[in-house]
């Protein structure tokens, strides 16, 4: 039987980010990637949009750059925001990843694991460290009958043909029925997102029985998604370690879930390096970031239009003015990274938001497993 110092299961972001990371970090491991499918498999039409940071950092092979964003409700455009985005082809990525790192790759179905061996559908092997990348297969969570995340970003994806609108920016709209839009236009076709937030008992999310109402879309070129943006703890069990979306992923903004699973592969290839622990590290640098992006998502409960504006529109109206106004505002929604809103917002709503925030802390630490 084969010995590798890391085992990572699973081909998306996560695992090529990790084996990218391990490869920079400490190349004298020996790692193996096992994925069952395709590298990237889960790339449902392709497509992912993130920040120029990441594509710069990790030299992202990116397919398209708009210009901006057009942010609208109600079929109008209310706010266009310059800030460069860019969209790259999720296989490709997770293949330009895995070719500049120096891991093993097979082609295998993790079935089991157990006393530092991994069983396949085709051999077994031996481990130091396994790191489950498995994404909502939940590989190892589901073996353990561990909690799962709680939260998840729900959608529809499908591709249709071009309307008449620009090629140079990329669509953002908020829907009348909590949910939210968006349009990636190409030069042939456009892809079309339609995403609401939900707590996992509100769906079953492995069936697509009970999914929110989709209107005027066909479902015959259409993807049913999901994303889960909770943190499900424990992320390490002894020399088990959960990545990515197999999780929770923990970031419930737009655009930004490549980025923190890209920033999250590099923390835990750091942890392999000095043996230190991931979960413990990952809580210091991550978890005030999340607990404020979920204090956003929940504040809406406290009648704050700035903050609830991703699900309570269209009650909370005054949002999109203010958009307009804060560009940088809307911008840094979307990286969940709200620590410093403009004076004028700050005046306006000056405690709301630490509150909401100290709340949620107190919330997970009496409740550790499901934020
Ligand atoms: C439609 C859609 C659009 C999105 N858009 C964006 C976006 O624009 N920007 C952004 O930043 N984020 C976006 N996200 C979120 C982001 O894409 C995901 O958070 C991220 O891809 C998850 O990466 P991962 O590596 O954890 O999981 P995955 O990419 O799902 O990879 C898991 C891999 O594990 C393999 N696997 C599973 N079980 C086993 C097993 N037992 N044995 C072997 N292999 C196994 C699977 O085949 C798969 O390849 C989007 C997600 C979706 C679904």
């Amino acid at each position: 039987m084969k010995y590798y110092d890391v085992i990572i299961v699973g081909g998306g972001i996560a695992g090529c980010g990790l084996a990218y990371n391990l490869a920079k970090e400490c190349p004298d491991k020996s790692v193996l990637l096992i994925e069952k499918d395709e590298i990237g498999a889960n790339a449902a039409y392709g497509y992912r949009n993130t920040f120029k940071e990441i594509v710069k950092e990790y030299n992202l092979p990116y397919v398209k750059m708009y210009k901006g964003i057009k942010i609208g409700a109600e079929n109008k455009i209310l706010a266009e925001i310059n800030c460069p985005m860019y969209f790259f082809d999720y296989r490709k990525a997770c293949k330009h990843l895995l070719d500049v790192s120096s891991a093993y790759v097979k082609k295998e179905c993790a079935v089991h694991q157990g006393s530092h061996i991994l069983t396949t559908d085709t051999s077994k092997y031996y481990f130091d460290k396994l790191v489950d990348c498995s994404g909502i297969n939940f590989f190892t969570k589901n073996s353990a009958n561990q909690k799962r995340p709680k939260y998840y970003w729900k959608g529809i994806v499908t591709k249709t043909k071009k309307p008449k609108i620009s090629n140079d920016y990329y669509y953002f709209y908020f829907g009348d029925q909590g949910h939210l839009e968006e349009i990636y236009p190409f030069s042939n076709h456009i892809l079309y997102g339609r995403w609401k937030y939900v707590r996992q008992k509100e769906v079953n999310i492995l069936t697509n029985e009970n999914y929110y109402v989709v209107q005027d879309v066909s479902f015959d070129d259409t993807k049913i998604c999901q994303i889960p943006c909770s943190p499900a703890f424990p992320i390490c069990e002894k020399d088990i370690i959960c990545l990515g979306d197999s999780f929770g992923n923990a970031n419930c903004s737009s655009a930004s879930g490549i980025g923190s699973i890209l920033d999250s592969s590099n923390l835990l290839a750091n942890c392999i390096k000095t043996n230190s622990n991931f979960e413990k590290m990952w809580k210091k640098k991550y978890l005030n970031f999340y607990l404020s992006q979920l204090a956003s998502r929940k504040s809406r409960y406290m009648r704050n239009p700035l903050l609830s504006s991703f699900v309570d529109y269209p009650k909370n109206r005054d949002i999109l003015p203010i958009f307009n106004k804060y560009p940088e505002v809307f911008i840094d929604l979307l990286k969940g990274n709200f620590k410093k809103p403009p004076m004028e917002i700050a005046r306006k709503y000056p405690m709301l938001f630490k509150f909401n925030t100290l709340l949620n802390y107190f919330l997970f630490k009496m409740n550790p497993s499901g934020v």
